[in-house]
This record gives C-alpha cells, sequence and structure tokens, in this order.
C-alpha cells in the first residue's frame, strides 16, 4: 500500500429497510399506480435498488384532488403554530433518519456518503427547521399584511440533490399554508418515497404532501393540471421553457429555477491554495452536477500556469471509486444519459481545439464514471464555455484587467452563481455589483444556508427559493416580483 493509499472504509446499508416495489403516495397512503412501473437504478453497480410506480394523468388527478382536498379541509384551517409544529416534527424525524437517509441517496444517485452525510442531510433538516420557524410568523416576512398561502402546488424537482430539492420545495410551501404534490426525478425517486413515510411518521394530515413518481410526462400532466395554483420548477431549461409555455395565461404562479454556467474568478492577489480549494468544491463536488457550480474558470493571466498546475496536483490527490466508501470523493454520474450528455461535450471540447487533462484515476468497470476533467486554451466561442455540461468538468480561460474579467463573466445565457477571489474588498464588492448571477461567493464556493436566497437571472430562472424571499411565491402577493411570475 503507498503512502496516500486508504483502505476501504465502505459505509454499511443495513440501516436501511427499502420495499422492493413502492407505490405513490396519495392521501396520505401509499396506492397503486396505473402507468409503467419502472426501476431505480444504483449508478455505481447498475443493480436495481427498487421498482418505482409511474403515475398516468389520472393518478395525478388523484393526486391534486388530495391535495385540494387537504387543503380546504384540515392545512388552511389549521394556525401557523399548529402547521410550525408537523414541520419541526419532520425535520427533527430527518435527523433521526439522517445516517438511512445518506445512505439511500448515496445509493440512488452515486454521490459519495462523505457528502450525503455531511452536506445533503443536514441541509434538509436545517430547511425544515429554518421554515417551521416561519409557520406562524407570516405576517412579518414581508409579503404585506395578512398573507394567504396560494392553495395547492405543483412540484417538480432533479436529481442532483434529490432529497435537498424536496426540501427547498415542500418546508416553505407548507410553512406559507400550501398542500403539495411533489414529483421526484425518475432516476432518483427513492429518498422522496423515504420522505413519504416520514409524512406518516409524523401524523401529517392526509394529503398535505403527495408524491407522484414517473418521468417527463408525469411531470407534464401535474404542470397542465387546472387546479393547481402554483408550479415550482427545477430542473433544465428547455424543460423549464416548455413549462412557461404550458402556463402562459393562466393565473398559476411559477418559479423556475434552471441551469448554470458560473464563472468562478481568481485575482492574482487572491490566496491561491485557497482559491484552488474552492474551485474544486465549485465544479467538483456532486461530480459537477450542480446548478451553480464554477465551471468556467477565470484565472487572471499572470497566474494561469501557476494556478493551473496547482489545481492539476490537487485534482490528482481526489479518489474516484465507492460512493459508500467514506474516503470517497467523486462518486459516479447519475445515469448513463448523463455521462452520455458530458462525454459528447468534453468531446467538443477537443474537437474545438481546447487542451483537455483528466485526473489519472482507475475507473470501475460498471457503473457510470468520469474522471475529473480540465480544459485549458478555451474559448468563449466554444461549446464547453457556453452550454452547462453538468459533470465534473472545468474551462479555464483568461483575463487581464477586472473589466474584462466581468465581461466575460457575463458573457452567458445563464446568470444563477458565480464566485470572486481577491485579497481585496473593495474590488470584491465592486465586482459583485456588476455580475449578473442571482448568487454570488467571495473567497468560498457553494456554500448553502436556508436563511438565504437562491435564484438566478436570465436562463438560470425566475424565482427566490430559500430565506424569507422564498416564502413570497407561496404567498398570494399583489406585487409579483416578489416570487416569479
Ligand atoms: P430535467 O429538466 O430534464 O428534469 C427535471 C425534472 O423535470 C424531472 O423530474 C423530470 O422528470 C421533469 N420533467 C421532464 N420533462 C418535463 C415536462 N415536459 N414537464 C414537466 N416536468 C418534466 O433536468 P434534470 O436533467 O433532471 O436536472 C438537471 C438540470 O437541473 C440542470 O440543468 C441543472 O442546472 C438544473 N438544476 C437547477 C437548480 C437551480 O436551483 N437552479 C438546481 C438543481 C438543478
Amino acid at each position: 500500500m503507498g503512502f496516500l493509499d486508504y483502505a476501504p472504509a465502505p459505509e454499511s446499508t443495513s440501516v436501511l429497510n427499502l420495499q422492493k416495489d413502492y407505490g405513490l403516495f396519495i392521501g396520505g397512503e401509499f396506492v397503486d399506480g396505473h402507468g409503467s412501473a419502472f426501476a431505480t437504478v444504483s449508478p455505481s453497480t447498475e443493480e436495481v435498488i427498487a421498482t418505482v410506480a409511474e403515475a398516468t394523468e389520472a393518478d395525478v388527478d388523484k393526486a391534486v384532488a388530495a391535495a385540494r382536498k387537504a387543503y380546504d379541509k384540515t392545512w388552511s384551517r389549521m394556525s401557523g403554530s399548529e402547521r410550525g409544529k408537523y414541520l419541526f416534527r419532520i425535520a427533527r424525524i430527518l435527523q433521526e433518519r439522517a445516517r438511512e437517509l445518506a445512505v439511500a441517496e448515496t445509493l440512488d444517485n452515486g454521490k459519495p456518503i462523505r457528502e450525503t452525510r455531511d452536506v445533503d442531510i443536514p441541509l434538509v433538516a436545517a430547511w425544515f427547521f429554518y421554515y417551521a420557524g416561519w409557520a406562524d410568523k407570516l405576517e412579518y416576512a414581508g409579503a404585506g399584511p395578512n398573507p394567504k398561502a396560494l392553495g395547492v402546488a405543483a412540484q417538480i424537482i432533479p436529481w442532483n440533490f434529490p432529497l435537498l430539492m424536496l426540501a427547498w420545495k415542500i418546508a416553505p410551501a407548507l410553512a406559507a399554508g400550501n398542500t403539495v404534490v411533489l414529483k421526484p426525478a425518475e432516476t432518483t425517486p427513492l429518498t422522496a418515497l423515504l420522505f413519504a413515510e416520514i409524512c406518516q411518521q409524523a401524523d401529517l394530515p392526509a394529503g398535505v404532501v403527495n408524491i407522484v413518481t414517473g418521468a417527463g410526462a408525469t411531470g407534464a400532466s401535474l404542470v397542465a393540471h387546472p387546479d393547481i395554483n402554483k408550479v415550482a420548477f427545477t430542473g433544465s431549461t428547455p424543460v423549464g421553457r416548455k413549462i412557461a409555455q404550458t402556463l402562459a395565461g393562466s393565473s398559476t404562479k411559477v418559479t423556475l429555477e434552471l441551469g448554470g454556467k458560473g464563472a468562478n474568478i481568481i485575482f492574482d492577489d487572491a490566496a491561491i491554495d485557497q482559491a484552488i480549494e474552492g474551485v474544486v468544491s465549485g465544479i467538483f463536488f456532486n461530480q459537477g452536477h450542480v446548478c451553480c457550480a464554477g465551471s468556467r474558470l477565470l484565472v487572471q493571466e499572470n497566474i494561469h500556469d501557476d494556478v493551473v498546475s496547482r489545481l492539476q496536483r490537487r485534482l490528482s490527490t481526489l479518489r474516484l471509486g465507492d460512493p459508500l466508501d467514506k474516503n470517497t470523493d467523486i462518486g459516479a454520474v447519475n445515469s448513463k444519459a448523463q455521462l452520455a450528455r458530458i462525454t459528447e461535450l468534453a468531446n467538443s471540447g477537443d474537437e474545438e481545439g481546447a487542451n483537455r487533462w483528466s485526473a489519472a484515476c482507475e475507473i470501475p468497470a460498471k457503473g457510470f464514471w468520469f474522471p475529473p476533467t480540465v480544459f485549458t486554451d478555451v474559448h468563449t466561442s466554444h461549446r464547453i464555455a457556453r452550454e452547462e455540461i453538468f459533470g465534473p468538468v472545468l474551462s479555464v480561460m483568461t483575463f487581464r484587467t477586472p473589466d474584462e474579467a466581468v465581461a466575460k463573466a457575463n458573457n452567458t445565457p445563464y446568470g444563477l452563481s458565480a464566485g470572486i477571489w481577491t485579497e481585496k474588498a473593495s474590488r470584491m464588492l465592486a465586482i459583485a455589483d456588476k455580475l449578473r448571477a442571482g448568487v454570488i461567493w467571495a473567497n468560498t464556493f457553494n456554500k448553502f444556508d436556508p436563511a438565504s436566497p437562491f435564484g438566478g437571472y436570465k436562463e438560470s430562472g425566475y424565482g427566490r427559493e430559500g430565506g424569507r424571499h422564498g416564502l413570497f411565491p407561496y404567498l398570494e402577493s399583489s406585487d409579483w416580483t416578489k416570487g416569479g411570475r
């Protein structure tokens, strides 16, 4: 065993108590779906974890009816402090079952246990605790006097942070007094189904939370349902656009959290080693399946070579492999389709003349994997500089002046996140002011907190999640700028 080899330290799956087949969660019960059941697969082994029901249009209709009934008969009649008690109870159960949820998420998604254990699940609980506290204080949120819930919220989430995206959606919706029908992504439904069990365990009134599983068609029938008051979507820009088209002209409120192509800007006065850590967490955290990833690195020209060589040295120490191993830094890509997309975009980088470097790592025989990769000599016109890769691939470009850094950072159809690395606070503030991105980190990256609003500009969507701003999309308001359309 070499100096930096680690013995395997796999997390045990014995904490899991999974069913072989899962139904839909409607009206507080697991019921059969009427579509074609599908398998959810572990991306690191390609083994089937469980079979999951597909909700048809008629199933979606039942779920919406259950949510409407729960809204009219129970949830809207309950005081904020009563609603808050349920949210606090859910938050505590999430903490109690944290290890089980972390293992289930890692199994279903492919991300390292270190991340689900230390980031995803603690944030999920924090989100519920945070919004539980708002449930009886809505009049102080800044949404106007006597704020009212909207009714039934339809919520659709992606596969990159399955349970965390569920928490971002369900916690504020329930705190504001709405009931929900949520559709998890087809490749990662498992933790949403475990969350349904937690709703039962918390004695949440039947129908307040409903979970319908399925793919795009199920999502489309949910969005088009005539009896919903609100759509909250997190996912790709093309699907977000379709949803906006479906809802154009209707009174349904919409928030869209879409893709990104975040710029991480390093000035020559930055603490370089600290910046390297931020770049690594910015694009290699969660295999780069992060909407706000710092996927474009803008380095001041005079430090380019130093930054790139330190980055390559650091990336060579990352361990890729079994996501359940506590030593693993880079897990599996979530699906075969996503791996194909990453591969195709990386190949376009080669074809368009950029220089590829990948960390030398052993790729397991089974599963979907992509090594940490850095492209240098990238031009702003290259596809790898413009399109969201949603994988562990970094595109490095240079700049000479602060104005050039800003111009290059803003040269994207997206506007979700950015990072600034400099010693000078005045420069940080001046640059942040000029960047067209919803979230800007300075001397750090990918930090999340339930009290902080998150959301995009331009093709990254509209509306904010998190903080008191995250309540507005779920409350009636005469001011449309408060929370989406
Ligand atoms: P996707 O748009 O393909 O799917 C997202 C969800 O929408 C899934 O549940 C899917 O089943 C559903 N869906 C697909 N077609 C639909 C339709 N026609 N109508 C309704 N629902 C439909 O995205 P994905 O590949 O699962 O996720 C990756 C994308 O999500 C990336 O672009 C990423 O940037 C984005 N994302 C954004 C944020 C954010 O907060 N801005 C957070 C996480 C991920």
